[in-house]
């Protein structure tokens, strides 16, 4: 059975309430101040270039003729020489009168900025031809060496990258907050929670006890929850702590989602929905802070529910992984998580709601008192909860006259709620694939089946020797457990591939709670039926009962090791409900009774072999009529199994009465008590 969960509406992507969006204005706004005064500074530095001394003269770019010239003439004040590569040439009185003969000199007897400029080629050489050109001259110059710093060009060249930088950064962080939705997509928001809120204006909380059909019991004790939000005062008046944490416990798909959901919707408060994998990210330390972060969020908001789902991913029992030396940061997370449970009052109005399937893997820690201290069951739905879950699907469906929800119900032991939801999905898909008005009883049918075996494949290509190893096989099934007391039931039988199986034969479990070992051992014979039947009629056995093998070798180990069903190894069992048992590198039993297992479970499956064997030799021409029948129509029903081998003797008719009764007895309390669903709401 494949649990084909639907996606809740936990996971909508396009819910529009964001608890942390707005924090992005006030930092952009703060980074535009940061640019004027950089632009500010600017203009000061450039202004302060331009400020000045008076004199000047046009600096004009000298050859090595000139000044030497000039220097010969003793025409030349002073010479600086600039970061060792510019010389900047001043005039003296004398050159002044003969070049600028109108510009008046400061007090020192030179202009403000150099007269001329000359590159210098070679220090050495440059010196050297000053020092000759003055050999004649009474007072020569002399070099003086300057340092400068080119303010400008320094300043520029690091306030543009940095602008530059400030720009991209700017336009990357929107371009970011727009693509994933705001304040949880920017890299400053990693630490934040990703839980979404469902709130009273998002109305997304339309989900109500009327959608969660059956889990009667769970819905008693969750309405308590509902009522605590609603009015706390009734019991801390007395002095009563309200629980701070509600767990719920089941296999996949049976809504607990839903009940979760529909406890903030009876409540009218606000909802977060997160999965505990949601904590979880490549960084240390962010699902602490994202834990931290969720909690204040939802103190601001109380009253209100916290909804984590698959809790277990965080809530794993600490320390216990040998072999990976343990999950620091998962640890780390669930400390906090502890913290922050412990943290608030129990009056605060926020109740914690987890789920998961696995509560005996969770650590002590999260269970003890004060903390998730109340467990809610949910579990598979029963015939009468299929049928009401039916109906709850059903509701927007055009239906045929013909569609029997007691007969859903029936045929569908085992189902979890998302697979009846996809049931009901998939037979309105089929009804409009085929251009129907109404959705018929063919078309559940069609969709319960290929819930459990997948889509037909009905071009895989079969030849027809193999067809008839495969119909063989599959009426070795089908024979087998039709002749034996507490096989279920056979419904029907197809040689379609489907998925990735190449035949499929249908039963129809029965509802009981324990399974004795006779039902087992029985059970396990008709798994091996198919392959005793290739045994029997060709003589030889093919590889197509590998997941038969599997199954059978699950159950003889479960017999003996869990169940203590055997008698050489007793009334024992090696099964650890806390889940511990898979860090252990050692078995909790000797090698010899290692040795003895696995003698027991070798010689309880050979057992049902033989037996399926004598069985098919006995029938041979009952199973070879099945075989020809399935090739020629490749589905039989258990009506074609009847006409072969007669009535079984013990048909479960005592079975069917009870499931009967069960419908009958749920009816009539519906009938009966109509108000009382409308005060529960
Ligand atoms: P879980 O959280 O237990 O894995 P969900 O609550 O997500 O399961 O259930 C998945 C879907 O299955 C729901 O959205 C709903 O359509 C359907 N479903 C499950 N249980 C029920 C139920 N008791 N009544 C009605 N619908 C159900
Ligand atoms: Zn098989």
């Amino acid at each position: 059975m494949n649990n084909n969960e639907t996606q809740g509406p936990g996971n909508n992507p396009n819910q529009p309430a964001q608890p942390n969006q707005p924090n992005q204005k006030p930092n952009g706004k703060r980074r535009f101040n940061i640019m004027w005064i950089y632009a500010i500074l600017a203009i000061v530095l450039i202004g302060l270039n331009f400020l000045g001394r008076d004199a000047v003269t046009p600096q004009e770019e000298i050859d090595q003729g000139k000044l030497i010239e000039m220097l010969k003439k003793g025409e030349i004040g002073k010479i600086e020489l600039v970061n060792r590569e510019d010389a900047e040439v001043y005039l003296n009185q004398k050159g002044l009168s003969v070049y600028f003969p109108e510009v008046i000199p400061n007090s020192d007897g030179f202009t403000a900025t150099p007269n001329y400029t000359y590159k210098i080629g070679s220090l050495d050489r440059f010196e050297e031809m000053v020092e000759n050109a003055q050999q004649e001259v009474s007072n020569p110059v002399y070099i003086t060496n300057v340092r400068r710093n080119n303010w400008m060009s320094d300043i520029i060249g690091w306030i543009i990258p940095l602008v530059l930088i400030v720009v991209f950064y700017i336009i990357l962080m929107r371009g970011m907050g727009r693509n994933m939705g705001g304040g949880a997509g920017s890299i400053f928001s990693i630490g934040k929670s990703r839980a979404q809120l469902y709130d009273k204006n998002s109305s997304s909380v339309n989900v109500t006890f009327k959608d969660v059909a059956g889990l009667e019991e769970a819905k008693v004790e969750i309405m308590e929850v509902v009522d605590f939000l609603k009015n706390p005062e009734k019991y801390t008046k007395l002095g009563g702590k309200i629980p701070k944490g509600v767990l719920l416990v089941g296999p996949p798909g049976t809504g607990k989602t839903l009940l979760a959901k529909s406890v903030a919707g009876e409540a009218n408060v606000p909802f977060f929905s997160l999965s505990g994998s949601d904590f979880v990210e490549m960084f240390v330390g962010v699902g602490a802070s994202r834990v931290r972060d969720l909690f204040s969020n939802a103190k601001s908001k109380a009253p209100c529910i916290i909804f984590i789902d698959e809790i277990d991913a965080i809530g794993r029992a600490r320390g216990k992984s040998a072999i990976t030396g343990g999950n620091d940061e998962r640890e780390s997370t669930l400390n906090q998580l502890l913290t922050e449970m412990d943290g608030f009052g129990t009056n605060s109005g926020v109740i914690v709601l987890a789920a998961t399937n696995r509560a005996d893997i969770l650590d002590k820690a999260l269970l003890r008192a004060g903390r998730f201290d109340r467990q809610i069951y949910v579990e598979l739905p029963d015939i009468v909860g299929r049928k009401e879950i039916f109906e709850v699907h059903m509701r927007g469906l055009k239906l045929g006259k013909d569609v029997d929800k007691d007969f859903l119900a029936k045929q569908t032991p085992g189902f979890s709620g998302a697979d009846i939801a996809n049931v009901c999905n998939e037979a309105a898909l089929m009804a409009a694939r085929k251009g129907k008005e109404e959705i018929d009883k063919q078309d559940f049918l069609d969709a319960v089946d290929r819930i459990i075996g997948g889509l037909e494949k009905k071009n895989k290509i079969i030849t027809p020797e193999e067809k008839k190893v495969i119909a063989f096989h599959e009426a070795g099934h089908a024979t087998t457990s039709w002749l034996l007391q507490y096989a279920h039931p056979l419904v029907k039988v197809t040689i379609v591939p489907r998925g990735n199986s190449l035949g499929a034969a249908w039963y129809l479990p029965e509802e009981r709670q324990i399974t004795t070992k006779e039902q087992m051992y029985h059970e396990m014979i008709a798994t091996l039926g198919g392959r005793a039947a290739e045994q029997v009629i060709f003589g030889q056995i093919s590889t197509g009962a590998l997941s038969d093998l599997e199954k059978v070798t699950k159950q003889a180990f479960a017999m003996v090791t869990y169940y203590g069903l055997d008698d050489e190894i007793g009334n024992i069992s090696y099964y650890d409900s806390t889940g511990q048992q898979d860090y252990n590198l050692t078995k909790p039993y000797s090698e010899k009774t290692a040795e003895t297992i696995d003698k027991e479970v070798s010689k309880l499956i050979e057992k049902a072999y033989q037996e399926a064997i004598s069985i098919l030799t006995d029938h041979r021409e009952g199973l070879t009529q099945l075989a020809t029948k399935l090739v020629e129509e490749e589905v039989i029903f258990g009506e074609d199994l009847e006409r072969i081998f007669g009535k079984r003797p013990w048909n479960n008719s005592e079975d069917e009465k009870l499931k009967d009764a069960a419908l009958k007895a749920a009816e009539s309390r519906s009938e009966n008590q109509p108000e009382n669903e409308s005060q529960n709401a």
